[in-house]
């Protein structure tokens, strides 16, 4: 229907086109790398792969600059961890965490309790962290050991230190319209959106997940970007058929692969927060049956990182987060921003810099 010498051309760059067929009534985002070839009803898309390494280094970038100006100005940010137990997946993020705080010239603090510390004693000890002048964040690495109440701890943070945005004050603002600190999660995911020029104005969105720290603050961002937002979550009946009607589809619940190329509107753009991470070798030969060298690589490591998205969404997505490599780099990315706009607005104005609210984003 449409040779590919009777594509309309598209201007290169970082943003999708949007192009409408003749006699259809839908339209569809590519830019020429995209499109491979033609089939009986129009061109068939590979999707546009949205690394989250380049977002996350485009983010670094701009804070280097804000930090230079705070540094100017007497103040180095600081983020504390709060480690507790001996979590590997915990040990492994936090460890990042202070990673890219060293590599942006962030001051760190990790504080290890073991993981019989009560909820008292881990109150106590945020406590602590607040009353510090220099810590700016306070992030405590959840789970939490079963005997410790983590909505007691969690609360006990500091809203202008929330730098996890999990507080009941930071959703509340959130919710509000009002400047703060977001979770990370799904500011990351905004970040993306944005930054690879996807509109979300008038968009139909569909986040999968009602979480806390991920559907909900998502649904909120993507409802004040102007999308009209339908937030599903296992209870939702005809799940399919209600994705299928999204532009922008946000998958965050946790389901290895769930998320079928069927259910997707061709041109749709696709993020997966999904981190499900394989070590049950009967799970893993049923999800790679017809992805032989991602079975090989199962059993030579033994386990394997998935999204909620199969990977054949990439041929009817217009684009797609890859995991890993996608949301889960903005989301460190987001806590070394969201650490040093706490430190502006909590600091900054003390210092003489300017006040930032004006100018912050959700
Ligand atoms: P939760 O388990 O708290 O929430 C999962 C949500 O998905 C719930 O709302 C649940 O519905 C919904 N859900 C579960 N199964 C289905 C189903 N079959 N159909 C429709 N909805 C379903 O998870 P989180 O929000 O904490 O995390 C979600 C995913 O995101 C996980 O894979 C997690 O590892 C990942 N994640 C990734 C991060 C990153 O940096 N990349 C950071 C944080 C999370 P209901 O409410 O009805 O139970």
């Amino acid at each position: 229907m449409f040779p590919p010498s009777e594509l309309p051309a598209v201007s290169s760059g970082p943003a999708a086109a949007r192009l409408s067929f003749p006699g259809q009534a839908e339209s569809l985002c590519y830019d020429s790398k995209r499109v491979r070839f033609c089939s009986a009803w129009g061109p068939t898309l590979t999707a546009r792969i949205l690394k989250g390494a380049e977002f996350r280094d485009q983010i670094y970038a701009e804070l280097r600059v804000e930090l230079d100006a705070l540094r100017a100005a007497g103040i180095t940010p600081g983020l504390a961890g709060v480690l507790v137990g001996e979590n590997p997946a915990s040990q492994i993020y936090v460890r990042n965490k202070i990673a890219a705080c060293e590599q942006l010239g962030i001051f760190s603090a990790k504080l290890t309790p073991s993981a019989s510390i009560t909820t008292d004693e881990l109150v106590a000890t945020v406590e602590g962290l607040n009353r510090r002048d220099e810590i700016d964040g306070i992030l405590v690495q959840v789970p939490l050991p079963p005997q410790v109440d983590a909505k007691r701890v969690l609360e006990t943070v500091s809203p202008e230190k929330d730098v996890d945005g999990f507080h009941p004050v930071s959703l509340g603002r959130l919710v509000t319209g009002r400047p703060g600190l977001v979770a990370c999660t799904p500011a990351g995911c905004m970040e993306i959106l944005r930054r690879s020029g996807v509109r979300t104005e008038g968009a139909n969105a569909v986040v999968m997940g009602r979480s806390d720290i991920v559907g909900k603050p998502m649904a909120l961002l993507l409802m004040h970007a102007n999308a009209t937002v339908t937030i599903c979550h296992s209870k939702t009946r005809a799940l399919p058929e209600v994705v299928r009607r999204a532009d922008i589809v946000v998958a965050a619940m946790g389901r290895p692969w769930m998320v079928a190329p069927d259910w997707l509107r061709p041109g749709a753009t696709v993020i997966d927060v999904g981190t499900n991470h394989i070590t049950n070798a009967g799970e893993a030969e049923r999800l790679f049956a017809n992805h032989p060298e991602r079975l090989e690589a199962f059993r030579k490591k033994g386990s394997a990182l998935v999204g909620d998205v199969h990977p054949g969404a990439a041929e009817v997505a217009g684009a797609i987060t890859p995991v890993p490599g996608g949301v889960g780099l903005l989301t460190i990315a987001m806590l070394m921003a969201n650490t040093v706009k706490a430190a502006r607005l909590r600091r900054g104005r003390a210092a003489g810099a300017p006040h930032p609210a004006e100018a912050a984003r959700f």
